[in-house]
């Protein structure tokens, strides 16, 4: 069974596809700059030379359209036709409350998509246009829909309400909903697997470090709590977003600074984070480098971002009555030693530390802690694209 899944975002859409027989992947690749000039797709079929096709891709459906024909080329192609392609699998970011697993795509399920636009009007917009867009050039092979909210709604309520007027959650569904679900998820089950034990039988603190950040605390399987919220602009200080801030600060600096909410928005969004603090970039290894040459704002970026983790760790684990791992994944999470160290410097209390010898790799799955940790501390690459194609395989198992 050979299992499209394909990831749009704004002006990009990533793909990968799939042998389910040994979840090998046959090829992936990126569009990117839709509708905008320069436009172009990199295909990287396994185990041949990458293909790079510039081409006038002015909406999504024309990155679908080249998407498929480059899987089928006669040189860079990996299947003989699109008809060998099972099922799609679908990343979508905001589910709100309407869905707590992986679905199959149905009319009634792009109309309950459309009502979610409004939480996520950058990111749902391009999920729809890809289901589209894939619906008409290969009519009648099932789609899912894997959401990025779907593993956080089993929180309990007193963990994802806001302490707002509750008729805020009635009326507008104002609450914590957490994002990078399929992360979290992987990297729970794959940390139960590198200890031998039942994911039942544990509490782990996932850290999902990347442009984006969040964390969660994974009990016994599910998630209980995350520190992204209603948008992803809560909890940890990322790239470009600022976190958890006073919420007074935003009138305040409207009235200051004469903002509209649009304006107040790219503001926390996208000038903010370790970007805003460092004023060097929103990219970990530029702030970095920056701070080992002396640069005092980096520097204190760094350190802002690893106290902000330390500190949800620790009310994470008292959450949870304790914890038995602690799990790095992500670009930072799972490439930078130097992060890992900081962060973990000070965990002490909680019976774990970190291997400096362990923790000098990157990108591989493996315990760093030292011998004998209380609490396991892991490295573990994510991977949503499986989650998805897993999930896609289980739904569309009876369709094909
Ligand atoms: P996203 O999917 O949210 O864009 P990623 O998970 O790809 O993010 O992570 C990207 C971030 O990871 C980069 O912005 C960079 O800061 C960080 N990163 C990647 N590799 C390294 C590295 N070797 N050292 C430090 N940071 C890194």
């Amino acid at each position: 069974m050979k299992i499209l899944v394909v990831n749009c975002g704004s002006s990009s859409i990533k793909y990968q596809l799939f042998d389910m027989t040994d979840e090998s992947v046959l090829a992936k690749g990126l569009v990117e700059r839709i509708g905008i000039e320069g436009s172009v797709l990199t295909h990287q079929p396994a185990g041949k030379p990458k293909a790079v096709i510039n081409a006038d891709i002015k909406n999504h459906s024309i990155g679908i359209k080249l998407v498929l024909e480059a899987l089928t080329d006669a040189n860079h192609g990996v299947i003989g036709s699109m008809k060998e392609i099972a099922a799609v699998g679908h990343r979508v970011v905001h589910a709100g409350e309407k869905f707590a697993d992986s679905v199959l795509i149905t009319p009634e399920v792009m109309k309950a998509l459309d009502e979610c636009i409004e939480m996520a009007p950058l990111h749902n917009p391009p999920n729809i246009l890809g289901i589209e867009a894939c619906a008409e050039l290969i009519p009648g092979v099932p789609q899912t829909g894997v959401f990025d909210t779907a593993f956080h709604q089993t929180m309990p309520k007193h963990a994802f309400l806001y302490g707002l007027p509750y008729e805020a959650y009635e009326k507008y569904g104002l609450r914590r909903y957490g994002f990078h679900g399929t992360s979290h998820k992987y990297v729970s089950q794959r940390a139960a697997e590198l200890m031998d034990e039942q994911l039942t039988n544990l509490r782990i603190i996932t850290c999902h470090l990347g442009n984006g950040a969040s964390i969660a605390a994974v009990k016994f399987g599910k998630s209980v709590d995350t520190s992204m919220g209603f948008t992803p602009l809560e909890g940890l200080v990322m790239g470009t977003r600022c976190g958890e801030i006073d919420p007074a600060i935003i009138p305040y600096l409207m009235k200051k600074e004469g903002m509209t909410p649009d304006q107040i928005d790219s503001y926390l969004n996208k000038k903010s984070g370790v970007l805003g603090v460092s004023g060097v970039s929103s990219d970990f290894r530029d702030i970095e480098e920056a701070a080992v040459a002396g640069n005092d704002r980096a520097q204190l970026a760094l350190e802002m971002f690893a106290y902000k983790v330390r500190k949800y760790i620790g009310s994470y684990a008292a959450a949870m009555g304790g914890a038995d791992a602690i799990v790095f994944t992500a670009g930072l999470g799972e490439n930078s030693a130097s992060m890992r160290d900081k962060i973990c410097n000070g965990l002490e209390f909680l019976g774990t530390r970190i291997d400096p010898v362990k923790n000098n790799v990157r990108g591989k799955a493996q315990e760093i802690s030292v011998d004998g940790a209380k609490v396991k501390i892991f490295i573990i690459p994510t991977n949503e694209e499986l989650v998805i194609a897993r999930d896609t395989k289980t739904i569309c198992a009876g369709l094909v």
